[in-house]
């Protein structure tokens, strides 16, 4: 098939389908357009290794600049698409610097951006994000001269810059507005255990905390102002309160948007069959959620879901059903979840966390459907496995600790 298809968004979610077209014998043109001024790279690594110095800015890139000439994507950096619409034989993207790139089918890859500390001086000099290189370069500048951080946020973003803050020896607040860290993501058991490895490592949590405002000298963040009045000082805010899908251009184009997200079928469409979307942009039904549409912010779903839209963008038809899974690293703690443990009735504990080695598997209706571990790659592979394989592991064998996983699969 020949022709143009544009990708709006260089990150993962864009990089993938760009690979993909190729790797499907599309042999028409690709441009993949990206607002950063950085060629596709890796964002995981930005609150973990790269902020710990054990990641530099060259080993993040997705591809090599030969990859690109090779496989003929032009890539274009630095300008943000602030248009999209159709003509009468083709769409046409315009960018902020007037540039018109015209498109026979578009892919919209836009991602998130992190949501605002809405407060009083949460525009201070010294409050900051975590969502590109540019973010964490602008900590990485300030970090030899942070005694002080206050992270407001016990998500993943929140937590791995605190475990890497602790580490370098920075006095660490977490200020998190639910009654359990990574709520979102993971069981009671697990976030329990991570509020107990953080104050262990010598962090201070609070938790059903938010914050009042922020105080300031001159223009940069001193503090952080609780809601009983108490001032915690700081040189530094990391805010990580959760992200917001990117869907102005969806919106331009009058396709169907819910919640902020894109909402695209099983095979990545949106309601216009001529445009895709993956990645945090989307929301998207998934064969472990029946009914319910969920969005997925990993980049296990940006990769999958956008292999899909590739292969909706040439007409073909392959249903998403890839077994979700994500990862996190907290100081020596590596947390690994696959399936998603909503809505369980029923769970197993295997090893011992006081030892931090453990899992908790997740069951529904006598069905395993998630596991979340903690430096316990095996477990986390079992369940991998068998949902992939749509094998269960049943959980009285299970609950055997001293049983390997994968010698119990069930169907
Ligand atoms: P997140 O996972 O949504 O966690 C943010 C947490 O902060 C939520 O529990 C949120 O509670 C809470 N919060 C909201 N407003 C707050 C406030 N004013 N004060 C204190 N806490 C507040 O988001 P994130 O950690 O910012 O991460 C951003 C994105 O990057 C997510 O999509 C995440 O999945 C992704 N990410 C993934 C990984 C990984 O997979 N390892 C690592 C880093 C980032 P509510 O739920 O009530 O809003």
């Amino acid at each position: 098939m020949s022709g143009h298809i544009l990708i709006v968004g260089a990150g993962q979610a864009g990089m993938q389908i760009a690979v993909s077209l190729r790797d499907d014998g599309y042999e028409g043109s690709i441009t993949l357009v990206g607002e950063e001024n950085h060629a596709p790279y890796q964002r995981p690594p930005l609150s973990k290794a790269y902020l710990a110095g054990e990641a530099d800015e060259e080993s993040l890139e997705l591809r090599n600049p030969d990859f690109y000439v090779d496989n003929k994507i032009v890539v274009i950096t630095s300008e943000q698409v602030e248009s999209v619409g159709w003509g009468e034989e083709h769409g046409i993207a315009v960018t902020n610097t007037g540039k018109e790139l015209p498109f026979d089918k578009l892919a919209i890859a836009t991602g998130a951006d992190p949501k605002p500390l809405t407060c009083e001086g949460g525009d201070l000099d010294g409050v900051l994000y975590m969502r590109g290189i540019d973010d964490a370069n602008a900590l990485k500048e300030r970090w030899g001269s942070i005694r002080n951080i206050v992270v407001i946020g016990g998500g993943f973003i929140g937590l791995e810059v605190a475990a890497v803050a602790q580490k370098y020896g920075k006095t660490v607040t977490v200020l998190h507005s639910r009654d359990r860290l990574m709520s979102r993501a993971v069981g009671p058991e697990v976030s329990e255990f991570f509020l107990e490895a953080h104050r262990k490592r010598g962090t201070t949590v609070h938790l059903n905390t938010r914050v009042n405002k922020l105080h300031g000298d001159s223009g940069k963040v001193t503090g952080v102002e609780l809601p009983d009045g108490s001032v915690i000082p700081a040189d530094a805010v990391m805010v990580g309160i959760g992200v917001s899908p990117r869907s102005e251009l969806a919106e331009q184009l009058g396709l169907t948007t819910e919640n902020g997200a894109i909402v695209v079928d099983a095979f990545a469409r949106t309601s216009d069959p001529r445009v895709v979307a993956s990645g945090d942009v989307a929301l998207l039904p998934h064969p472990l959620t029946g009914e319910r549409m969920v969005m997925l912010e990993s980049v296990q779903n940006a990769v999958d879901q956008s292999k899909v839209a590739a292969k909706s963008l040439l007409g073909a038809s392959e249903e998403y059903h890839a077994v979700p899974w994500f990862w996190s690293d907290q100081a020596d703690l590596k947390l690994q979840m696959a399936g998603l443990s909503a809505g369980y009735d029923q769970s197993v504990l295997r090893g011992n966390p006081a030892e931090d080695k453990f899992s908790v598997l997740y069951y529904k209706n006598g069905r395993i459907i998630a596991v979340d571990a903690v430096n316990d790659v095996s477990d986390y592979m079992a369940v991998r496995r068998a949902l992939t394989a749509g094998q269960t592991i049943p959980a009285d064998l299970a609950a055997d600790s001293s049983v390997a996983l994968k010698t119990i699969f069930a169907d």
